[in-house]
């Protein structure tokens, strides 16, 4: 597979509001276990980020999303209509880090690494791979788009 190829992917919520197609430049997934994403995705967060220049929505759909600031700087964003949890951003960014649970398959996704493990819920073990954990955020030489 190309890397051109790489990032090729569908995806849409539950109603279809919102769906949209990448044309590449995924970054690698990783999970979040932090408490943010845990409540707004109802689990931990398995998400790609990809450069919002390769994201070619469907017709309306980006008028179907609502943005929720979780913080200052990010924002989640879900279906209007059927309340799907879709997307992560933070403002200023120039992508947009996409929950994996939302793609079609095959996604040809990998398990990067997982972060914030110390927020995790009690009740689930990490998923049985070998990838790197953080418990906090990303150290900066393992960041998979900043710098
Ligand atoms: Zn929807
Ligand atoms: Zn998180």
């Amino acid at each position: 597979m190309s890397d051109q190829a790489k990032g090729e992917m569908t995806g849409s919520c539950v109603c279809g509001a919102v769906a949209f197609r990448t044309t590449g430049g995924a970054h690698p997934m990783s999970w979040c276990h932090c408490t943010l994403c845990r409540k707004y995705h109802g689990h931990a967060l398995a998400a790609v980020a990809v450069p919002n220049d390769k994201i070619e929505w469907k017709a309306g759909a980006e008028d179907s999303i609502r943005w929720y600031h979780t913080s200052d700087t990010g924002q989640r964003g879900g279906c209007a209509k059927c309340g799907s949890a879709l997307f992560f951003r933070s403002l200023g960014e120039d992508h947009i880090s996409i929950a994996a649970g939302i793609l079609d398959n095959p996604t040809q996704l990998e398990t990067r690494d997982h972060i914030y493990t110390a927020d995790k819920g009690d009740w689930y073990a990490l998923e049985p791979d070998n990838a790197p954990r953080y418990e906090q955020d990303w150290p900066s030489e393992a960041h998979p788009y900043k710098g």
